[in-house]
């Protein structure tokens, strides 16, 4: 029917007298709007450990109740794992149970990166004897296990609590582990040591029940190098070492940072906080997402979606007023780092004349025999720490100077390099299909395969560079701030065919230069095209650089 004087073009929308908001509950909204929330309304997720313990554990995988096993089983590192043998092209057609394995990945949480050998060696041993030798570093500092069976969860977590590690949210919608810097109280450079804060805010934070039902996960990062080593523009919380002209050493405060779709660089609130009042700050932060915090759509329940809104003037505002009830100092930014590299790795004099030892594992991918000779070479040459970086490396602590060339010789026996190509420092890989239920292609083999295609096409390669790799479009490598962020997805090859690929994304970068990598038009390359394709944009830019300028897009 055309429209008339009578019949408007656009119908009237329908008022349905039912506005939700955003299901904040600062707003008083209580009533769950979706399902995500009404399994944490039901029960929280931290009770369920005992039932893992007292049913789950003894009657098996059948046993366990959907919305612990999809939902709940996360408050305690726990997710299942993807049933192997199922494509990419499926991962998004199939229902969740689907794709179901009836194994787990279990993450360990590693506050601060920091282990004693001792606590290595016990990770090592679980690996072995419960895990079929798996035992990934994540870009967030944890250990991520694989081919967990539920029956034995409470022996690993049995073993881990004796040493002091735990899986208490590890994942979830949680205040999961806190980054803190790799070299805290121990590099020369140091501004100001976070290790105080990152236990204090563990001690009063994880698994306390007042912050385990948060909109979605919340990121935190803690650190004093002028290196800024722990991504802490991508947190949704982080405390950026700083000098006060007129106070001293202390930090800048960041939030609302977050990758995945819809990524954001965190904001300054523009305030400094000294080392004493860094969990008072957290608490207050954290808290304003708990009450704050959108709920009723968990693509925007991030807390960089509050930000976004209220900007870093209101956000300070009610923090002060409402949770802090004191005004902040305002203080700087931090400085340019002096160096590109944040990962620590090589050999490095410790401000008490010791020496750390920092090495590269290919992407983040170990093992567990391997964790176990690790710590016991550490031991060997007079150390008791080592320390897991943001950036998918290890580091051994305390050498003395006459020990380095030793341990450094038997870290490069495990492959595991101290000084490294640039591509074997800078290319990072997520889980990938091998385990994660929403990949679609294969991500840390081909990331592997890449490392060594690329030392072989390009030994004059002699620049700072990072290449991360996502199996789907989440950003758990973050893509968007790599030089090259590869972007897994199907593609069509030559003939027309649905193989394995990458959208590619160009010139990302974190630091004071951060912002997110360029999608290329149309730029999709074929996983075997991989290696081609990257050779190709690194000889382009060795044959046109001019002097100082660095590889970007
Ligand atoms: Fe899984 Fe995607 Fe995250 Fe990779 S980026 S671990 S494929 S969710």
């Amino acid at each position: 029917m055309a429209a008339t004087s009578e019949t408007p073009a656009v119908p009237p929308r329908r008022k349905t007298g039912r506005h939700r908001g955003e299901g904040q509950w600062a707003a008083g909204h209580f009533t769950p709007l979706n399902g995500n929330e009404q399994f944490k309304k039901d029960d929280d997720g931290l009770n369920v450990r005992t039932r893992i313990e007292t049913i789950y554990s003894k009657a098996g995988f059948d046993a366990i109740d959907p919305n612990d096993l999809r939902g709940r089983m996360r408050w305690w590192g726990l997710y299942t794992q993807r049933k192997p043998g199922i494509d990419g092209g499926k991962t998004a057609v199939l229902a969740p149970e689907e794709l179901d394995d009836r194994y787990f990945m279990l993450r360990v949480r590693i506050d601060g990166g920091r282990l004693t050998t001792r606590q290595l060696r016990v990770i090592g041993e679980i690996s072995e004897e419960f895990a079929r030798g798996t035992a990934d570093i994540t870009d967030r500092q944890n250990i991520q296990y694989h081919w967990i069976r539920i029956e034995d969860v409470p022996e690993i977590w049995r073993r881990l609590e004796a040493v002091g590690l735990s899986t208490t949210e590890a994942c979830g919608d949680t205040p999961r582990v806190i980054l803190g810097s790799p070299v805290a109280g121990i590099a020369e450079d140091e501004i100001v040591d976070g290790t105080w804060a990152v236990d204090e805010i563990q001690r009063r934070i994880v698994g306390n029940p007042a912050f385990s039902n948060l909109p979605r996960k919340f990121k935190s990062a803690v650190s004093g190098s002028p290196l800024l080593d722990v991504a802490h523009e991508i947190n949704d919380i982080a405390f950026v070492g700083v000098r006060h002209p007129d106070l001293g050493p202390g930090f800048d405060v960041w939030v609302g940072g977050g990758l995945s779709t819809n990524p954001r660089i965190g904001v300054r609130l523009g305030a400094w906080v000294p080392l004493e009042d860094v969990p008072d700050v957290y608490e207050g932060v954290v808290s304003i997402f708990r009450d704050y915090g959108y709920r009723r759509l968990r693509n925007r329940a991030r807390l960089k979606f509050l930000v976004a809104d209220w900007g870093a003037e209101k956000f300070r505002r009610v923090l002060e007023q409402e949770y802090l009830l004191r005004p902040l100092a305002d203080g700087p930014p931090p400085e340019q780092p002096v160096a590109r590299w944040r990962d620590h790795v090589g050999v490095h004099r410790q401000k008490d004349g010791l020496h750390y030892v920092g090495f590269a594992p290919r992407v983040g991918r170990i093992d567990g025999p391997t964790l176990t000779k690790i710590a016991a070479l550490a031991e060997e040459h007079g150390s008791g720490r080592v320390r897991t970086t943001a950036e998918q490396k290890m580091i051994v602590l305390d050498v003395p100077a006459d020990r380095v060339d030793s341990l450094v010789a038997g870290l490069e026996a495990l492959d595991l390099r101290v000084s490294p190509s640039p591509f074997r420092r800078g290319t990072m890989a997520c889980t990938g299909i091998e385990f994660c239920k929403l990949a679609i292609v294969e991500t840390k083999a081909r990331g592997s395969a890449l490392i060594d295609e690329l030392e072989h096409r390009l030994p004059e390669f002699d620049e700072p560079l990072t290449i991360n790799i996502n199996g789907c479009p989440n950003a758990c490598a973050r893509i968007q701030v790599a030089d090259i962020g590869l972007k897994g997805q199907l593609v069509l090859d030559d003939e027309g065919r649905q193989v394995e690929g990458y959208q590619v994304h160009l010139g990302g970068a974190l630091g004071l230069e951060a912002g997110f990598g360029r999608k290329v038009r149309g730029l999709k390359v074929t996983s075997e095209e991989l290696p081609d394709y990257v050779e190709r944009v690194l000889r382009r830019y060795l044959e046109q650089r001019t002097d100082g300028e660095r590889f970007a897009a």
